[in-house]
């Protein structure tokens, strides 16, 4: 038994499920997977930064000042190649200033062990909000390999947003990174032998790319 605990935050909202359904469901072709997953990383990505921190201008409409809040932090967002880049654009759209990391990451097909053959992250983490997107959290082998490297890297203000997630990725993130907050709609039952996820949606890679 896996325990779900804190800091796992389920986005539990109508347009999230519509979205994940598509994602699910096994006729959906790649160009109708890569709309949902747009759709569903745009959602999860405006929960995810709620709390990002803003500061106060003012600007100037036609009919004269008017205060706002801007992004006031550098945001920096990393997904894990490369499912996680079927995310990007959707984050990028809601923050087009953000900075881009990439961690390469293979999971072994037989073992499901996460080995890094990438990695290009930029300069001042320490300072920045870090979103880092990866869709499935299956083990948790390579979110926590993908966690360590952002840590290593200075990175102190993490958040993990993903679409599917299995207890036992939850577990092990929370176990080796508990400052870490997930942001995902669903923790769904068990994996299989092969380490997916059940019932989840598959190979999120083959199914964005076309590649199975
Ligand atoms: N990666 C996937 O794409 N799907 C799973 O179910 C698990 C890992």
């Amino acid at each position: 038994m896996y325990s779900v605990r804190v800091p796992v935050h389920i986005v539990d909202r109508p347009l999230v499920h519509d979205a994940l359904v598509t994602l699910r469901d096994k006729h959906t072709t790649p160009e109708h997977f890569r709309r949902a997953a747009t759709r569903i990383s745009v959602l999860l990505a405006a929960e995810a930064l709620r709390d990002v921190p803003t500061t106060t201008v003012t600007v100037e409409t036609p009919l004269g000042p008017a205060p706002g809040r801007r992004v006031g932090t550098d945001v920096v967002v990393v997904p894990v190649l490369r499912a996680g880049l079927g995310m990007l654009d959707a984050v990028l759209e809601l923050v087009p200033g953000a900075r881009v990391g990439h961690i390469g990451l293979q999971r072994d097909e037989m073992t499901a062990v996460a080995s890094q053959y990438y990695s290009k992250l930029p300069a001042r983490l320490d300072s920045s909000f870090v979103l880092m997107i990866d869709p499935m959290l299956a083990t948790g082998g390579s979110a926590v390999a993908a966690l360590d490297l952002l840590q290593r890297a200075g990175a102190t203000t993490i958040r993990m947003i993903c679409i599917v997630a299995a207890p036992e990725g939850v577990s092990l993130v929370e176990r080796h990174h508990p400052g870490v907050i997930i942001y995902t709609p669903v923790v769904d039952r068990e994996l299989n032998e092969q380490k997916f996820i059940v019932p989840g949606l598959g190979d999120f890679g083959d199914r964005l790319y076309g590649t199975v």
